[in-house]
């Protein structure tokens, strides 16, 4: 069996809205689970508002989150271009087409003709809906004035279609008017260059946010009206603000690079995406193998849920804590870049060695790469107050004495380090935190790092007494 064919159309007038990119990860789950094919079409026929930056920035939020697309842009595919405003010839004969089996007209209305009768409705009844009154619906001729297309819209019973998510859904003709199909500049409307596009693009599922709900019937009778097959449709429930209205950047970051820079894995972002509409009983982590594995339209629930900030933060902590989500292999390709950012190309087994210890506390990686940059450079950075208090004078014999008691040590592994650490404290009649945090300081550069055996290892013997004499020479004003 062919799997589906689904699509993600974004019109690209800014960034990756998080809302995009969930809608654009179900269709993916949705072909990845059946064998299908990933499109991408660049909805770009408002001129004005669309740019090519914009379109990059799409490009490159699916790239990172791992949303491979079979056809579409930069890859290609069977139904070249995949940019609407290069297919104006497509949507130009499809017009032509209704216009010469009935099902639509030119219509020489000005737009100050349908102003001054929307203005009489509204001073007869000012609740009143003003609909197109179908002025033009039979006319003939062909007047020198520019006009729009419209779509002959049936004005009794009911346009029906079914709904993967929201079941069937009935709409009476006689509340729709003569759609829009084409402005008076050529440019098709969404509507039409929608219904054609997925039609020759071989869309078999349409799943878009259930803010389009209110366009389907328009669409269902252009495809009635063309006589070709509706495709199965899925309306996915909306992500709203902790308030109530439509998530946007009023509310908190909503574009998906923001997330990129705050040092959520891709994988993560996917989770929370997922179970943004989805659900698989209570379970809230999930692998993006396995999201593959069980999406289904039969679990995307109705109702609109609520952007949480803080929820998303906890699935993405979780995410770079296990190893299970994150490898050691992807944890650092996905470091990289902050650790980079923050002028280290860091050594991979260096990298390797060191994550472990970030990794149940790392909340981001910019926190994990802050909380590793100590291992990488020459000399940690030192942190001001952390030296004045306690890269003191004072400190100077302790710091001499532990180079020599860690320095003699057998073995350079954690527990015969820590055992003689202990020893020479007790010993000398020490407290604890009078030598642990300068030690701490000389290998960290700060006061709150990993446990201080667990770096001593990672850093090696060399490294470790090389900074303890560095710090001896800071301590004694040297
Ligand atoms: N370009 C439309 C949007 O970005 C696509 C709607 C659809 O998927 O049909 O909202």
């Amino acid at each position: 069996m062919v799997g589906p064919r689904v699509r993600f159309a974004p019109s690209p007038s800014g960034y990756l809205h998080i809302g995009g990119a969930r809608t654009a990860l179900f269709n993916w789950l949705w072909a990845r689970r059946h064998g299908g094919k990933f499109i991408i079409r660049i909805e770009d026929t408002d001129q004005d508002r669309s740019s090519i930056e914009s379109v990059r920035a799409i490009l490159d939020a699916l790239e990172w989150l791992g949303l491979d697309w079979d056809e579409g842009p930069e890859v290609g595919g069977p139904h070249e271009p995949y940019f609407q405003s290069e297919r104006r010839d497509a949507y130009a004969r499809a017009v032509e087409t209704l216009i010469g089996s009935g099902h639509a007209y030119r219509c020489y209305c000005s737009k100050e003709e349908l102003d001054a009768a929307r203005a009489a409705l509204k001073a007869k009844d000012a609740k009143a809906q003003f609909r197109y009154p179908g002025t033009c619906r039979d006319r003939t001729d062909r007047p020198d004035k520019p006009f729009v297309v419209r779509f002959k819209s049936p004005t009794e019973g009911a346009t029906d279609f079914s709904d993967l998510v929201f079941g069937t859904v009935s709409t009476p003709n006689a509340s729709q008017q003569d759609f829009v199909l084409v402005r008076p500049n050529g440019y098709p409307l969404y509507n039409l260059s929608c219904v054609v596009d997925d039609h020759e693009m071989g869309i078999t599922t349409v799943a878009r946010g259930r803010d389009h709900i209110g366009n389907t019937p328009q669409q269902v009778m252009l495809y009635r009206a063309f006589g070709w097959d509706v495709p199965e449709l899925a309306h996915l429930p909306m992500m709203l603000s902790a308030k109530g209205d439509k998530l946007s950047k009023r509310h908190a970051a909503v574009s998906v690079r923001e997330y990129r820079e705050r040092g959520y894995t891709p994988n993560a972002v996917l989770n929370y995406l997922a179970r943004f509409g989805w659900s698989y009983g209570d379970q809230e982590i999930f692998e993006k193998a396995e999201l593959v594995e069980l999406f289904d339209w039969k679990r995307v629930g109705k109702s609109d849920g609520k952007f949480d900030e803080n929820k998303f933060a906890d699935v993405a902590f979780e995410h770079l804590k296990e190893e299970r989500l994150t490898s050691a292999e992807h944890y650092a390709a996905w470091i990289a870049p902050f650790l980079e950012g923050a002028g280290i190309r860091p050594d991979r087994e260096l990298l390797e060695k060191a994550l472990p210890l970030v990794r149940p506390r790392a909340r981001t990686l910019a926190e994990a790469a802050n909380a590793l940059d100590f291992f990488f450079r020459e000399t940690p950075e030192l942190d001001d107050k952390a030296k004045k208090k306690f890269l003191t004078p004072e400190a100077v014999p302790y710091l001499q004495a532990l180079r020599t008691v860690l320095g003699d040590s057998p073995a350079w592994e954690e527990e015969p380090l820590e055992r003689r650490f202990r020893e020479w404290v007790e010993s000398e009649g020490l407290k604890m935190k009078q030598v642990a945090q300068p030690l701490r300081v000389a290998l960290t550069g700060r006061t709150a790092s990993p446990g201080l055996f667990e770096v001593m290892l990672v850093l090696g013997r060399d490294k470790t007494l090389e900074r303890l004499e560095g710090a001896i020479r800071v301590a004694s004003g040297g």
